[in-house]
């Protein structure tokens, strides 16, 4: 080829080159803009093909529902198999806490790595496998995940790893298949060794129903053994010579064919673990051979043993909210609110409001779509929407790049800005800016409608569907207008359960959920929100995860908070009821009474979050019927009454009741009265005073004609309830003569038998902590049936009320209290005994005490800070009796002793099943774990308690 041709054809192809680049170009640009500009009949889902969209079966959706499990019946065993919130394996796991001991026996040889691995993705060679796990006694396992572009996230690796061969599973090649291997994991004579298995528990459970029976756990090996660190890559490199890059761990697992760099990660992960659990067997033994066993010893191999199979009891739940997105748009605002570097905004409540719209709309778009939050639109871009209102389309595509691109500083993410969820439905987000879809009612529905309805935009598949077809999930989101943030003040009139619930469960997760990664990634804690902004802040650590927020420490932490013995710290506080799963609405509920811990010595009251769980309104009930009997107990256990009568006779009072930060009984009972029988003819103010002195009682909430009935009863003693009774039973007579409906009939299907009793139980405890597990009434025995027996007079008086009869002023005619109800000073808000009838407190002179409502409201150290410790609506001195005398007969053990039993008595009556993994009825809050002494001390301690 001579030179003259040589440069015709180069220039031929330079120009054929150029012309191929611009028409890709000109493409790449239509289809850009023709994304930004579709609006909703062209969803990117429909050309973009996701590995997750072959699954047929898919166990866990992106709807609100609840994951079922395995039920018990599928596992082999005959009980009642309907019951989806139920670890199938449970009885198997529980015998193997007992007394299982690991049979690890390897050769002292190490197994070295070589080339050869078996990359499984076909269903016969699963089969294979099984065979061949099915003859041996352990395998190592370890799982990898993908969380970008999925929703909840799904496994892209399973790694098995024998004495003869590593197997890398292609699970998404095989995820319908993998139930195959349900029977080897689940076999309690296959020991199973991990290394941290908490995720991959909880992942297996949630994509293939595999649960894992007889595990051995590599880091909790390292927690009995209290090593230095607990990683796998401290493991890998002290026993075995090998380094390992974590930062692998965050490749694209669904990536086929898997690079060779992330193969020989995969194996890593998985083919020494045999090598190290015999290792770490090898030591537990020699412990326990130079500590003989004995029955009150720690045994160290059953302990590591008893620590990896705890992990298995735990089950997958969705994490559902009160209404989606809330979580992260609380996030927001904290975030905003301590002001980290975003910017201010002028009208906040707009700004409030359109974060919580757009966190709806992303957890929505995410979930139809099944992309994670942070691929659909950045925290930062939300903020930046809601704080500039951009309002054509363009303006907000550019918004969100200008902000992502500016946020790309630090850990680059390679998420495309916007994303083409975002580029696939502008036109939602400018509607949704410029208050739209509120007009329309309800974002969710429309939005719902708009993408998977007939005629909808976006793709329709398994992980979706079900979001149409439980087309009503989350009545809580169905008029964001009527939400507390418009409408803080809507009072319903009928206190059923669950406007109840609505009201007194926590609405937002309480806990936050933050991470703290070490600088090898692995998972330190979780923690609040200011616990990582005082890493950041001090560039201690740098923000490696958005939503929920992580941080990477910078520094290697002197020891881990896992190596002191207390895994309690490490576990995710799940947002769900731990007795019984129950996600949707929740309760603070203090395991150790508060009429005791508010005495305890500071330093002991510091481990807080251990014993305090949530609960939903039933088991709460449950768990505060069982507190109250145990207290009656100890009553008697102690000889320290629960209730002394205090007589105070004028001029001797030397506390003044606001001291207490209480509502008196008497308080609350005149107040009562006084608004039950003048209430419409008060003039406004005074009958505003009054209400809020009742409301207070009940925590701030609105209050309705029944709550009234209820305070009257609040501090009576028996007798007086008795003739309280009596008194009301012949009003309802009187009632029901005048032929005012019987309560069972017309429209009280609200009001079922039992709810009006957990009203008046839970009120307490939800609204005010310091409160909580102490009864409000009198501690009598009688009281559980007096509750009962009140009820259907309750509701009489409420039928009345509602029907304009006027049968409360009757009931309080003949009750000798209320002549004198508003023109006698009190004498003490805890003489509740003979001079109750006859003294009533001048109500109007004590309404100083709203102010210390919200100090009250808060946690122990507020309520120290008072200068008497005792409730006025508690037990009164019982609880510093008990206390001192604890103190002073067996010093803090004792009180140790003491947090154990009612521990235990909360276990014993719920039967948690979602208690956080490490949460220990032994928990001591110590955190010198080295020294055993303190379990053995605590084991007898335990142990005595149960034998009670
Ligand atoms: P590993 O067993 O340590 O390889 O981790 C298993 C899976 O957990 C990985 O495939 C990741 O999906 C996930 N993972 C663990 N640590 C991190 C992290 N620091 N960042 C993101 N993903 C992680
Ligand atoms: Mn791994
Ligand atoms: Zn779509």
């Amino acid at each position: 080829m001579n030179s003259e041709r040589k440069t015709r054809v180069a220039f031929t192809i330079a120009t054929l080159a150029a012309a191929i680049i611009s028409i890709v170009f000109t493409v790449r640009r239509r289809t850009r803009r023709k994304q930004r500009e579709s609006i909703s009949n062209s969803c990117y889902s429909h050309s973009e093909p996701k590995p997750q969209s072959t699954f047929k079966r898919v166990l866990a959706d992106n709807s609100y529902t609840p994951f079922k499990h395995l039920s018990s019946k599928a596992s082999g065993s005959n009980v009642n198999g309907n019951r989806s919130n139920l670890h199938p394996f449970e009885a198997e796991i529980t015998s193997l806490l007992s007394d299982h001991q690991p049979e690890i026996e390897l050769g002292a040889e190490k197994l070295e790595m070589n080339d050869s691995y078996v990359w499984v993705d076909t269903e016969m060679q699963l089969k294979e496998l099984v065979e061949v796990l099915s003859k041996e006694r352990f395998f190592g396992v370890d799982t990898e995940q993908h969380s970008l572009h999925s929703f909840l996230g799904f496994t892209g690796l399973v790694q098995i790893s024998t004495q003869q061969e590593d197997y890398l599973i292609d699970t998404i090649a095989l995820h319908d298949s993998m139930e195959i291997l349900r029977p080897v994991f689940a076999n309690p004579s296959i020991c199973k060794v991990f290394h941290g298995a908490d995720n991959d528990v909880l992942w297996l459970q949630r994509d293939f129903h595999i649960y894992i029976v007889n595990l051995f756990d590599t880091s909790k090996a390292c927690e009995v053994l209290s090593k230095p660190q607990k990683s796998l890559a401290y493991l890998l490199e002290t026993y075995c010579g090998v380094m390992t890059n974590k930062l692998l761990q965050r490749e694209d697992w669904r990536q086929r064919p898997l690079s060779e760099e992330m193969v020989h990660y995969a194996r890593t992960d998985a083919h020494y673990l045999l090598y190290i659990a015999n290792c770490l067997i090898t030591e537990l033994k020699q412990l326990d051979n130079d500590n003989p066993c004995s029955d009150d010893k720690f045994h160290f191999v059953l302990e590591a043993s008893r620590r990896s199979n705890t992990t298995c009891l735990q089950l997958f739940t969705k994490e559902i909210e009160a209404s989606p997105g809330e979580s992260a748009a609380l996030s927001l605002f904290s975030r905003h609110q301590s002001n980290q570097g975003f910017p201010s905004v002028s009208n906040e409540t707009q700004f409030l409001y359109t974060v919580r719209q757009l966190c709806t709309w992303r957890d929505l778009m995410a979930r139809i779509h099944d992309e994670s939050l942070k691929y659909v639109l950045s925290d930062q871009a939300i903020v930046a929407l809601a704080s500039q209102l951009p309002a054509s389309e363009s303006e907000i595509y550019n918004t969100i790049v200008q902000t992502d691109v500016n946020a790309e500083t630090g850990l680059s993410s390679c998420n495309p800005s916007p994303s083409p969820v975002v580029c696939s439905h502008l036109s939602d987000i400018s509607r949704l800016l410029a208050n739209e879809l509120v007009n329309h009612g309800d974002i969710y529905s429309v939005i719902l409608q708009n993408c998977l309805g007939q005629n909808g935009s976006c793709k329709l598949n398994i992980f979706n569907y079900a979001l149409l077809v439980n087309s009503n999930p989350r009545p809580t989101l169905l008029s964001y207008k009527h939400s507390n943030l418009k409408n803080p003040r809507q009072h319903s009139k009928k206190a059923s359960r669950n406007s109840f619930v609505k009201k007194f469960s926590c609405k937002s997760p309480v806990y936050h959920n933050c991470r703290i990664f070490a600088n090898d990634g692995r998972l330190l804690c979780y923690c609040d929100r200011k616990k990582l902004e005082w890493y950041l802040n001090r560039d201690l650590a740098k923000l490696v995860e958005e939503e929920p927020p992580g941080i990477m420490l910078l520094f290697e932490p002197k020891g881990r908070p896992e190596d002191e013995g207390n895994d309690f710290y490490i576990q995710s506080k799940k947002n769900i009821c731990v007795g019984c799963g129950e996600g949707s609405h929740y309760l603070r509920y203090r395991i150790i009474p508060s009429c005791y811990r508010i005495h305890f010595p500071e330093h002991l009251k510091s481990h807080r979050s251990h014993d305090i769980v949530l609960l939903c309104v039933d088991c709460h009930e449950v768990a505060h019927a069982a507190a109250e009997k145990y207290k009656r107990k100890i009553a008697s256990e102690f000889g320290i009454p629960l209730y002394v009568r205090r007589v105070i006779h004028p001029g001797q009072e030397t506390e003044k009741p606001n001291d207490e930060g209480g509502v008196s009984p008497l308080q609350l009972r005149s107040a009562a009265v006084a608004l039950l029988r003048h209430g419409p003819r008060m003039p406004l103010e005074r009958r505003e005073e009054l209400t809020e002195i009742v409301k207070k009682y009940y925590g701030g909430r609105e209050i309705s004609e029944e709550d009234l009935e209820s305070a009257l009863q609040v501090g009576m003693r028996p007798y007086e309830r008795r003739r309280f009774e009596k008194k009301r039973g012949v009003t309802f007579k009187h009632t029901t003569g005048n032929a005012v409906a019987v309560p069972q009939e017309e429209n009280h299907a609200d009001y079922a038998p039992g709810i009006n009793s957990n009203v008046d139980t839970l009120n307490i405890d939800a609204l005010d902590s310091s409160y909580a597990n102490e009864d409000t009434v009198s501690g009598d025995n009688q009281e559980d049936d007096f509750e009962k027996s009140s009820l259907t007079s309750n509701l009489a008086v409420d039928k009345a009320t509602s029907n304009g009869n006027t049968i409360l002023a009757k009931t309080t005619n003949d009750n000798d209290d209320d002549d004198n109800d508003e023109d006698e000073t009190s004498n003490s808000a805890v003489n509740v005994d003979d001079s109750l009838s006859k003294s009533q407190p001048n109500v109007a002179s004590d309404l100083s005490y709203s102010k210390d409502e919200e100090l009250l409201r808060d946690e122990d150290s507020t309520q120290a800070k008072h200068h008497s410790k005792l409730s006025l609506l508690g037990h009164g001195p019982h609880g510093k009796h008990v206390v001192d005398h604890l103190l002073k007969e067996y010093g803090e053990d004792g009180i140790r002793e003491f947090c154990q039993r009612w521990r235990q008595v909360f276990v014993d009556t719920l039967k948690p099943r979602f208690l956080p993994g490490g949460w220990d009825i032994k928990h001591s809050g110590k955190r010198d774990f080295g020294e055993f002494s303190v379990y053995n001390h605590l084991k007898g301690a335990a142990a005595a308690a149960s034998s009670e």
